[in-house]
């Protein structure tokens, strides 16, 4: 099971097993531990343009 955070204006996808290093956020920071001038990577849209969606999927990719 992994919880992801959409934009909903650009459909970006915060995952916070991955972080977003471009922009200082560390892999494994919960999205509410992000700086709230934190910004969409991709169109800039604001925290609270994020929704959380929680996929059964399995985030198996290897926790380096
Ligand atoms: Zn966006």
């Amino acid at each position: 099971m992994k919880t992801l955070y959409v934009c909903q204006l650009c459909g970006y996808e915060y995952n916070p097993r991955l972080g977003d290093v471009d922009n200082d956020i560390e892999p494994g920071t919960d999205f509410e531990d992000i700086s709230s001038d934190w910004t969409c990577p991709l169109c800039g849209a604001g925290k609270d343009d994020f929704e959380c969606v929680v996929s059964d999927e399995d985030d198996d990719d290897d926790y380096e």
